[in-house]
């Protein structure tokens, strides 16, 4: 075994994999740009603090963190998630509202690694800032369900609920933690210590023994005011409108203090239960005024690349693209001959590889099959005295009439644009 190895729960992603994880951001900025969101870069490391402020009952951010005092005595911390860096820099540069972006990258979480569940994982996600209408609520939903749908994805289960206004949801938690507490000794210990944070994540708990209590407990739909009741009858209203399926669950409360209002994951159904979310998000207005800025209505999601593509796999949708180059240059002559027309064919459009270490015409050959190329470019002496090529297709699938054909050079790149249309 080699000295080093990927530390825990980090993997290395190869060649094809790493086009997969391209093309998926790729696909997630086509949907979410149709919709005028437009990419946030946030830095991996941000003082400990922002982070801090997503809420003292969030296990991500009082378990998981890797954070560390850096050479100048600042303690910071490896981004768990970027909800907080969003708002940290809404608040920093006060763009103009709506402020609809995206964002795409790693995020650090030291858990258990599982299959799911890793310590380095990736997450693209949308936020919106600055506006309070539930049609933007619909509006991010759909975008997270148009997602799945393009990357292939059909079994998917979107779950809603909501929090109620904060008056509505004090109400809750006052009730919950009521009931809880006239049933302290059936809770779980873990469960008892979430109770004293916050014990609205007490619903959370899929441990054995709270099952039934968690199930009994009161819910939140009977506590919203006027206001959070409309709110959220538009948006089940909307999602009617724009055919996306959903159900409610009154016990859907995801990790973010902040939330409020509306909360919603997707779910995949072919994953196990302790890793189903493929993301899930909602309306955390108060996040952006903890970090020192105006009070702003914010909502979201985040959507984890590495469980969605374990999703992919099982409905067998959005394999890895091919790693293929259309040409594939063998030269016997020495290798110069391969370097410019690789490089001519590069500079048309035509992506091109070649064999290095002037190796014999059947090792070429082969490394040509490997590449995946659609034709083969061959140049033996004869043909670099006479300024020809010859194009050999490759796949079986292209025999082009009887195969090879000698084209001289300075046609080669008109013969294979016109070949390859
Ligand atoms: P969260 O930021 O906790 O709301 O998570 C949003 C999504 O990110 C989840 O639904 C997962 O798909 C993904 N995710 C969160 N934590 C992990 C992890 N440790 N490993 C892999 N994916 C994760």
């Amino acid at each position: 075994m080699p000295e080093f190895q990927t530390s825990p729960g980090m993997r290395d992603i190869l060649p094809p994999e790493s086009a997969r994880w391209r093309k998926f951001v790729e696909v997630f900025a086509d949907v979410v740009g149709s919709a005028g969101y437009g990419q946030v870069i946030s830095p991996l490391l941000e003082d400990l603090g922002v982070f801090q402020r997503l809420g003292e009952a969030t296990d991500v951010v009082t378990k998981e963190m890797y954070d560390f005092v850096d050479k100048g005595g600042r303690h910071i911390a490896l981004r768990p998630e970027l909800t907080a860096s969003v708002c940290r820099a809404f608040v920093q540069h006060r763009p103009a509202t709506p402020w609809k972006v995206w964002y795409a990258g790693s995020q650090f979480r030291y858990e258990k690694p599982q299959r799911g569940r890793y310590r380095q994982f990736d997450q693209v996600g949308i936020e919106v800032l600055g506006a309070d209408d539930p049609h933007l609520d619909v509006e991010v939903i759909a975008l997270g369900w148009e997602f799945y749908r393009a990357l292939g994805l059909r079994q998917v289960n979107l779950v809603l609920n909501s929090l109620g206004e904060p008056a509505d949801r004090a109400r809750y938690v006052a009730a919950l933690q009521a009931y809880f507490e006239s049933n302290l000794d059936a809770l779980s210990a873990e469960s008892r210590a979430t109770l004293q944070k916050n014990p609205l994540r007490v619903l959370d708990s899929k441990r054995p023994q709270d099952v039934e209590l968690v199930a009994a407990a009161p819910r939140i739909g009977s506590f919203y005011g006027v206001e959070a009741g409309a709110h959220f009858e538009t948006v089940q209203a909307g999602l009617h409108i724009l055919d996306v399926p959903f159900v409610v669950d009154s016990k859907l409360v995801r990790g973010l203090d902040y939330y409020r209002g509306t909360t919603f994951e997707f779910q995949g159904v072919t994953l196990e239960s302790a890793q189903n979310a493929l993301g899930g998000g909602g309306r955390y207005d108060g996040l952006v005024e903890s970090l020192g800025g105006p009070a702003t209505h914010g909502v979201g999601f985040a959507l984890g690349l590495d469980r969605t593509l374990l999703a992919c796999d099982d409905e067998g949708v959005f394999a890895a693209p091919p790693a293929e180059v259309a040409v594939f240059v063998v030269d016997t002559t020495g290798g110069a001959e391969a370097m410019r027309l690789t490089t001519a064919l590069r500079s048309a459009g035509i992506s091109a590889d070649r064999a290095f270490e002037n190796r014999s015409m059947k090792s070429q050959m082969k490394a040509a099959d490997r590449s995946g190329a659609v034709y083969a470019v061959i140049v033996g002496t004869n043909e670099l005295s006479d300024g020809t090529v010859v194009v050999r297709p490759l796949r079986a699938d292209r025999t082009d009439g009887d195969g090879q054909t000698a084209v001289a050079r300075t046609e080669l790149i008109d013969h294979l644009k016109k070949a390859m249309s």
